[in-house]
């Protein structure tokens, strides 16, 4: 029997970026059109990788500005963080620095399992934030990067398998299961 491991991981940033829309894709395999600004929802799916089962518990948050305060829900309990930014929005980028900024200082400054995401990649022609900016900005904080697109189904996958990679790498780095 494979050992199932529990990793509850939340997906933070301004709102309309495609949080709900990845989420969706990734446990769903659509994408929904024009869907509601979530309030707060959870998903979950077992994911396998090589020998182990995981069982992802997801939060979809309802979205966050510059003046959000973050609620302990979203520290305590939580292994990893997908944040993500649309490409097409420079300020939903300018978002993720001060989000992460308070998730580190919640978490008591320790290196933590993230991986940057720049949405709505299939939108390039209307780009604000350049992949080289989400690369250097994920490089600076030791964390993972990727675009993605929710509506082509690109790297939706992809992108929590790395979060739950990110986190056993973060643990082995503290030499703790
Ligand atoms: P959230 O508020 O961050 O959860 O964003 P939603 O998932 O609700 O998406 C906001 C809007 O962007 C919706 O109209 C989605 O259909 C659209 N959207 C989400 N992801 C993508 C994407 O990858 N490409 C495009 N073109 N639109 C997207």
């Amino acid at each position: 029997m494979p050992l199932v491991r529990y990793r509850k991981v939340a997906i933070l940033g301004y709102r309309s970026v495609g949080k709900t829309s990845l989420a969706h894709q990734f446990v769903e395999g659509e994408f929904l059109e024009g869907y509601d600004p979530t309030v707060e929802n959870t998903y979950s799916k077992t994911v396998t990788l090589g020998k182990d089962e995981f069982h992802l518990h997801l939060v979809d948050t309802a979205g966050q500005d510059e003046y959000s305060i973050l609620p302990y829900s979203f520290i305590i309990g939580v292994h990893g963080y997908v944040l993500v930014y649309s490409v097409t929005s420079l300020h939903s980028f300018q978002i993720i620095k001060s989000l992460y900024q308070k998730l580190h200082e919640g978490h008591g400054e320790t290196r933590l399992p993230v991986v940057l995401v720049g949405n709505k990649a299939d939108l390039s022609p209307d780009r604000e934030v350049q992949a080289i900016q989400g690369k250097k900005l994920a490089e600076s904080w030791g964390a993972t990067f990727m675009e993605s697109s929710a509506r082509e189904n690109q790297l939706t996958q992809d992108i929590f398998i790395k979060v739950i990679e990110e986190i056993a790498r973060v643990e082995n780095s503290y030499g703790q299961d």
